[in-house]
């Protein structure tokens, strides 16, 4: 048995700690916040009386890892799944276009719903398809700077990446095409479209973030006699001999350890010090993508289903949650210093263009939040710099959604990043 201690309780960290510990090892979590989740959390609006999440988190039936670590914990709300992937596009003037499997027999049903999917023309369609073809024998990503360029080369028009591939891009990696990773979007479209008709379902979750996943992870540390400290901060490493040998929290001195995981962020890594470089500085100050989301309490509701994606729109999604509706705008670095009451003005404008009864609807509140480094920008650079990641220290690992899991910075990459860490520390 080790002697564990985990850094950061975001779910990576929380990832770390339940599997370092179902395989036998004593483990201590340390978190500086007052709440676990990290960048996954639900606070309650007293104006309201409704509780929130800090934006809201779309998951697909691909997350094996998230599913697999909710039963462990036995969350006993795991999320529905779609039965058939089933996404609403919406136009302006409340055109919708769906995107839809009418049934479960795969490929054949994700072939029926593009071909069903009106927005594109006959002959956009057959160049998707011809696009998906290729990409499942080979795969050329790597040859192209940035996800636009990869497409057009692949002769899809500009109405077929505004309409189909920009809208998957920007959701799933939070990075505009023209930014994105070529090598990173052809990871996340195999993962939908390739691997079963599971994979390319939503996964919706009616509850808040911290019933799906902090509750139950609580309780399972309880039940567990797992150590977790709140609102304790770690200000610094030493190591001796290429070893980490002292962590000082803002409370206390800690020697008595086997393994470290440290499962916080770059910028966080940055602010710890320490008598050793155990990151590069352009992994340090790796680039970040942030998400603005709009929470709006109306009266009365309007006709949308559970979720919508708004085509050519500054805002990317709206989710209905039954008179507060919850608006995405991903990859929103160029919000973040504007006012609220901006950002609401913006929202409610482009609502209008797009749902016109929206005029009648009777908001009675709003908040916005802007996470400003919701995730690490899904580009190529930090790609290169995620495969550099490694620790140079044998009894420190790195997690968190940054570090070099293939996938893309979201919970399934955080859930497996802790997993992948307790694996290499062997009992
Ligand atoms: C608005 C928003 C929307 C998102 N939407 C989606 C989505 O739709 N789908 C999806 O899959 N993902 C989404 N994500 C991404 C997802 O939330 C993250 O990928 C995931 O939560 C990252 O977890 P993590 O544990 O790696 O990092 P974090 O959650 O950042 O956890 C790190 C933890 O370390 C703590 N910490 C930092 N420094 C110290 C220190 N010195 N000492 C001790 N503790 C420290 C922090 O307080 C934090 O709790 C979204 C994120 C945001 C913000």
């Amino acid at each position: 048995m080790a002697k564990c201690i985990v850094i950061g309780g975001g779910l990576a960290g929380i990832s770390a700690t339940v599997y370092l510990s179902k395989i036998g090892n004593q483990v201590t979590l340390i978190e500086s916040s007052p709440k676990l989740g990290g960048r996954t959390y639900s606070l309650f609006d007293t104006k309201t009386n409704t509780e929130i999440d800090n934006g809201q988190h779309i998951m697909m039936g691909a997350y094996k890892h998230t599913f697999d670590f909710l039963k462990l914990i036995d969350a006993n709300s795991i999320p529905e799944y779609q039965t058939k992937m089933s996404v609403d596009f919406i136009g302006k003037g409340n055109n919708k276009f769906k995107l839809e499997a009418r049934n479960k027999l795969y490929p054949i049903n994700l072939a029926g719903a593009l071909f069903r999917f009106e927005v594109l023309s006959f002959k956009e369609k057959i160049s998707v398809f011809k696009f998906l073809i290729k990409l499942f024998i080979i795969n050329s990503s790597g040859k192209f700077k940035n996800v636009n360029d990869w497409l057009l080369n692949e002769h899809q028009t500009e109405n077929t990446i505004n309409m189909l591939w920009e809208p998957i891009c920007i959701g799933a990696l939070n990075t505009r095409i023209e930014d994105a990773s070529p090598i990173m979007f052809a990871v996340l479209i195999k993962e939908i479209f390739f691997k079963g008709n599971k994979n390319s379902t939503f996964v919706l979750t009616s509850k808040p973030l911290n019933r799906l996943f902090i509750e139950p992870s609580i309780n399972y540390f309880k039940a567990n006699d797992i150590e977790y400290h709140l609102s304790e901060k770690i200000v610094l490493l030493n190591f001796e001999n290429n070893i980490l040998k002292k962590i000082n929290t803002s409370k206390r001195e800690i020697t008595d350890f086997d393994f470290v995981i440290l499962a916080i962020p770059p910028y966080s890594i940055k602010q710890i010090n320490s008598n050793f470089k155990i990151l590069s500085d352009e992994i340090l100050n790796m680039d970040n993508s942030t998400i603005v989301t709009v929470h709006l309490w109306t009266k009365d509701s309007f006709n949308i289903d559970k979720f919508a994606g708004l085509l050519n729109s500054p805002i990317h999604w709206i989710f209905n949650n039954g008179n507060h509706y919850s608006v995405v705008i991903s990859s929103a670095d160029k919000l973040i210093e504007m006012d609220s009451e901006d950002i609401y003005k913006l929202v409610i404008n482009e609502l209008l263009l797009y749902f016109p009864e929206f005029e009648e609807i009777d908001i009675y509140d709003y908040k916005v939040i802007k996470e400003k480094r919701a995730t690490i920008k899904s580009n190529l650079t930090n790609e290169k710099l995620r495969e550099e990641i490694n620790s140079p220290i044998p009894n420190l690992i790195f997690a968190g959604d940054w570090t070099n899991t293939k996938l893309p910075g979201t919970i399934e990459g955080a859930i497996l990043s802790g997993k992948k860490a307790a694996e290499k520390i062997i009992c």
